[in-house]
């Protein structure tokens, strides 16, 4: 295993990034050392880069690393690592996917088997604490202890695997929650990379419609190759009666059984809500950034008796779950062609650049583009 490192660090002032060389620990007993070989630009990456949520009088943050929805090989394993998750022997250079957060496995949730709940969940270690190559955009992550690791079969791409611990994961643990029927209508509000999984989590798991919103129509494109029954494309109907209207005529007056959100614009989420049929189900997914408020009127949603989920993280058998479905989605769902670009790690501001979607319309191509680090 190497030495060294590179991690790619983002600087709020200045909002650039730097290539740094960092050591790359050793990993103790219990841990994994990844090599990794694609991390996505996530919606919520865009969110963190655009400094979404943050305020003027906030001041910058510390340099940082991110990058999460991602995949890699085992680099090295520590000397107690013999399988993974699954008590399958796991070695060096074996290609795999992990949850890229942490539970403590010793809280009220988490013996209660909900480890996406843990309230001790833990994260990277931040440059500031442990100053190491350690990240989605960076050469390597450290897999320490207690973790979940799936090895990949060979007939699933490092594109195809990279979305699978976020994007994938986070839309079937929603779906899962939303208990999604035979012959449910669901609306999707956004196609990009949790939209487009949407749509095929959704289809596979017998919705009988699925409608996917989004501004971009290669997005749309990709969501009606993925499952999707029905796009409703914002610039043939700009404004928000006109798309609730349009789920309503749809869906023959009643309103969809399911909505699930994953734009993360509070307006969507008001939006959403008026989209649902009585005691319909809202699926929040999108909302990472701090200071997303919304205007709702909370009697409409008593009245129309809405169930409103809050969704993030998931228990580790999703994972497994999701690499199951990439294989079966094979020829049926276009999910795999969800990413559109890879850059090198060195050209990762081109990356989030290209990912950018805010103030685009129409002929945007990117779906999700992914880093090669
Ligand atoms: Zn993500
Ligand atoms: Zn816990």
């Amino acid at each position: 295993m190497a030495k060294s490192g590179i991690s790619a660090v983002w600087h709020d002032a200045g909002k650039k990034w730097e290539m740094r060389e960092l050591p790359v620990p050793d990993p103790d007993t219990d841990a994994i050392s990844i090599r990794v070989r694609r991390t996505s630009v996530c919606g919520s990456d865009l969110h963190v880069w655009r400094g979404d949520g943050l305020k003027e009088s906030d001041p910058p943050r510390e340099p940082f690393v991110f990058g999460h929805e991602m995949m890699g090989e085992v680099a090295a394993l520590g000397k107690g690592v013999k399988t993974d998750s699954l008590r399958r022997p796991l070695k060096e250079g074996d290609r795999v996917v992990f949850p890229y957060f942490f539970p403590c496995m010793s809280c009220y949730n988490c013996i209660r088997g909900e480890m996406g709940a843990c309230k001790f969940r833990g994260g990277r270690k931040p440059l500031s604490e442990w100053n190491v190559c350690n990240g989605g955009f960076a050469q390597y992550y450290y897999l320490r202890t207690p973790h979940f690791i799936f090895k990949l079969p060979d007939d699933l791409s490092d594109e195809a695997a990279a979305p699978i611990n976020c994007a994938l994961a986070q839309v079937i643990d929603a779906l899962h929650v939303g208990r999604v029927r035979f012959g449910d209508r669901v609306v999707i509000q956004g196609a990009g990379g949790l939209g487009v999984n949407a749509c095929a989590v959704a289809r596979d798991m017998g919705a009988e419609m699925v409608i996917a919103i989004d501004g971009q129509k290669p997005r749309l494109d990709l969501a009606m190759r993925s499952g999707a029954t029905h796009a409703i494309d914002i610039g043939q109907f700009p404004t928000p009666r006109s798309r609730i209207d349009r789920v309503m005529e749809l869906t023959q007056g009643i309103g969809a059984d399911i909505v699930v959100e994953v734009v993360g614009f509070p307006a969507v989420v008001e939006e959403g809500v008026k989209m649902l049929r009585m005691r319909g189900t809202y699926l929040e997914v999108g909302h990472i950034s701090p200071n997303s408020m919304a205007s709702l009127d909370v009697q409409g949603l008593v009245a129309n008796q809405v169930r409103f989920f809050g969704i993030q993280h998931y228990d580790p058998w999703i994972v497994k779950a999701g690499i199951d479905f990439m294989q079966r989605a094979k020829g049926k769902y276009a999910i795999a062609d969800v990413v559109s670009h890879t850059f090198p790690l060195d050209r990762i501001d081109e990356a989030f650049r290209t990912a950018e979607w805010v103030g685009r319309s129409g002929g945007s191509k990117v779906t999700r583009a992914v880093v090669a680090p």
